[in-house]
């Protein structure tokens, strides 16, 4: 291919050309295939929930419409796949818009603890059902620098994932402290944690530590990559660290609002 033989030509006329253009290389084809990945992902993806969705409606027309208690078991399995295909689709669109660089970030000074007490509000209903017990301790006159609709986004990526990956009866903490000119925001669950070896990738694009639970719960396994991008973009960083004695702390780092 021409690229292979102008990585070949340069050295001849420049050493630090040739560096630069068999880097180019790598990175192209790197590119490439995080995009390959990234397609054929998708694509899996959005086949399963179809093809149960389509499966469903077969045996249903084919006579099991008839018997009620079985037809109301498809029709069940239909609605949720169709709410995964409906997640699935606003998690893809959030990401193409972030990459894309068309999401309006307008930044400002954000008081934390507002944010933080309506996204808990949010997942309540879900917390109450698995008795799932959630405290914030966030100051109350703890402000970040930050796009309040990504900054809800973010928080409740994370809050909603604890809550997921919480067994029944578990504490979720969530808390925020000042780091020079950085807030540093956690939300701690007592769940089974994060292996070391996946702790880096969870933060990738369909990344699961267990793809069944994942599903299980109604997850697109797009959430992290989400809060990641959405982070970087308000000048903020993110990752995992282990709780004590079991459990994730999912951290993230804003700007601190300047007083
Ligand atoms: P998903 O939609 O699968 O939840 P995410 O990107 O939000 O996708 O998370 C990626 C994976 O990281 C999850 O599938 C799960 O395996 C793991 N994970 C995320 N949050 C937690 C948590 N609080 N405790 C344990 N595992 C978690």
């Amino acid at each position: 291919p021409p690229r292979q033989v102008l990585a070949y030509a340069s050295p001849l006329r420049n050493q630090q050309g040739a560096v630069v253009v068999m880097h180019d290389v790598t990175e192209i084809r790197r590119l490439e295939r995080v995009r390959r990945d990234f397609v054929a992902n998708v694509s899996h993806e959005l086949r399963t929930p179809v093809s149960i969705i389509r499966a469903n409606a077969e045996t249903l027309l084919d006579g099991a419409i008839e018997k009620p208690e079985i037809a109301r078991r498809f029709l069940d399995a239909q609605l949720r796949s169709a709410d995964r295909l409906a997640a699935l689709v606003a998690d893809l669109l959030e990401i193409s818009r972030i990459e894309a660089g068309t999401y309006e970030m307008s930044p400002d000074e954000i008081e934390l603890e507002p944010i933080v007490a309506h996204t808990i509000d949010e997942v309540e209903r879900l917390a109450q059902e698995k008795h799932i017990e959630i405290t914030s301790s966030v100051a109350e006159d703890m402000t970040v620098w930050a796009d309040e609709q990504a900054l809800e986004q973010v928080l409740l990526n994370l809050i909603d994932n604890a809550v997921k990956y919480t067994p029944a009866e578990g504490k979720i903490r969530v808390r925020a402290a000042r780091r020079g000119d950085m807030v540093r925001i956690e939300v701690e669950d007592n769940g089974p944690g994060i292996e070391p070896r996946h702790r880096a990738r969870v933060f990738e694009r369909f990344y699961r530590v267990d793809k069944g639970r994942s599903r299980e719960v109604g997850g697109t396994g797009l959430g992290l990559a989400i809060v990641k991008h959405l982070a970087e973009a308000m000048k903020g960083q993110v990752g995992v660290e282990p709780a004590e004695p079991h459990g994730s702390i999912f951290w993230l780092t804003l700007p601190a609002a300047s007083d």
